[in-house]
């Protein structure tokens, strides 16, 4: 019999890193309450037809990455209905917005999630068929304030918070405006026309979307293509005054708050609700798929749906990216504060309630064991902890014990009831 792995582009998060996901994950939460933001948990499958309408039918994700099935009807009299894992969350929490009519409540909502999204993309380091995003959004009915650009200001401000506290250095923020529904259409005519004397030197699928939907000529990664691509027109050319307007505002309150950006005129995203301000966050050491998050505004999606007229802006961060950012930048893996090494199976005990006394005490410590050799209880701490506490019958007696610092080699005597404040210092003291 073979023996079954995890699927391809799925893979299983494994301590230590996964101490770095939750560290990820508790940062984010912390900094989303701050600026005001509430969870939101939507379901991991929805109907397809949200995805066709939500992100785009001419989308890569839509045409060729979902992981799309039937479902069996209930009763004969039933159609199957077509259902799909999300392939991103955006959809998903505005169709929750619509369903339950959050903006009859006229204030803006502001809902943050974090969780699994699928694409049946070509896996590579970076990018799986099962990631992860935290992303957020900020929707109402215009009366709430949701069309201005301090919330795409505040929304940049944040993320820009949010990296630098998870001490995240080196991003790069690009910028661009894709303009208001009525710009893209302008644009739309100004670059069909541009395309028509080139479009036989591009790639089949550009070929295709040069017909379907010529915007996503933009997303196009094929090398050849690109001297061709920077030939044709910007969509910042196309813009009306009222998207110009918001876009100097969204970039002199980026100013004033000190949030540093780059003018990116050819930064088009790969899902089709995007309108005016569109970002991408970018970090060099993440290699071929260096997009660390993006978002942007969509305010005509929610009428895309079927709901009420709701302006909105959002991103999604790659928090397996987020992770791979964090472990190239780490030295060191985390390590326990302290391993407890009974001397002699008959510590065994002892060493348990030495471990619950400091454990109670909000240690991070690693349990040994009295039938280890003290030579291999040291190779064992010295592989995850910081420090060693050695246990034996005259430590237990007199109640002062043996602690080994790692990083220092000291050896130190410290009394029973010291030795949480001791354990707590930095190793390097
Ligand atoms: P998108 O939903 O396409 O705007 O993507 C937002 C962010 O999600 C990207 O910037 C990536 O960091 C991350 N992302 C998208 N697709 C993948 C993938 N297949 N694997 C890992 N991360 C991804």
């Amino acid at each position: 019999m073979s023996t079954l792995k995890a699927v391809r582009g799925t893979r299983d998060l494994l301590p230590p890193e996964t101490v770095l996901w939750n560290r990820v994950e508790a940062t984010a939460r912390a900094v989303f309450a701050r600026y005001n933001f509430g969870e939101i948990r939507t379901p991991v499958f929805e109907d397809t037809a949200l995805f066709a309408r939500g992100v785009g039918e001419e989308t890569d994700i839509v045409s060729k990455e979902m992981y799309t099935w039937e479902d069996r009807a209930r009763a004969q009299s039933e159609k199957p209905q077509s259902l799909t894992l999300r392939p991103e969350n955006t959809a998903g929490v505005v169709r929750a917005y619509i369903e339950h009519g959050l903006g009859e409540s006229g204030q803006l909502q502001k809902l943050y999630y974090i969780g699994p999204q699928f694409r049946r993309e070509r896996p590579q380091k970076g990018r799986y068929r099962q990631f992860a995003q935290i992303g957020a959004e900020v929707i109402g009915p215009p009366s709430s304030g949701s069309e201005s650009p301090l919330r795409d200001a505040e929304v940049l401000e944040m993320l820009a918070t949010l990296l630098d506290e998870l001490g995240i250095t080196g991003w790069t923020l690009h910028l661009n405006s894709v303009g208001s529904a009525a710009d893209l259409a302008r644009y739309d005519v100004a670059r069909r026309a541009a395309l028509v004397p080139v479009v036989g030197q591009l790639c089949a699928d550009c070929q295709r979307r040069a017909v379907t939907n010529p915007l996503r000529v933009l997303d196009c990664k094929v090398p050849a293509d690109q001297p061709i691509i920077e030939t044709l027109p910007v969509i910042a050319d196309s813009l009306d005054e009222a998207s110009q307007t918001h876009f100097a505002a969204v970039t002199a309150a980026l100013d004033a708050a000190g949030v540093p950006y780059t003018l990116n005129p050819r930064l088009v995203r790969g899902l089709d609700y995007y309108t005016r301000t569109t970002f991408e966050f970018t970090h060099d050491g993440l290699g071929a798929q260096n997009a660390l998050l993006g978002g942007g505004r969509y305010d005509g999606l929610s009428e895309a749906l079927g709901g009420p007229r709701a302006p909105g802006i959002g991103f999604a961060i790659g928090e397996d990216r987020l992770v791979l950012t964090l472990l190239a930048q780490e030295s060191a893996p985390p390590q326990v504060d302290a391993y407890i090494a009974p001397l002699g199976e008959t510590l065994n005990t002892a060493a348990l309630v030495l471990a619950r006394e400091l454990r109670h005490k909000g240690l991070w410590i690693e349990l040994g064991d009295g039938s280890f050799r003290l030579k291999k209880s040291f190779e064992a701490a010295e592989k995850t902890a910081r420090r060693i506490v050695i246990l034996g019958e005259d430590e237990l007696q007199s109640g002062i014990l043996t602690v080994k610092t790692f990083s220092t080699g000291l050896q130190t005597k410290v009394p029973r009831a010291e030795l949480g404040v001791f354990l707590s210092e930095p190793a390097s003291k």
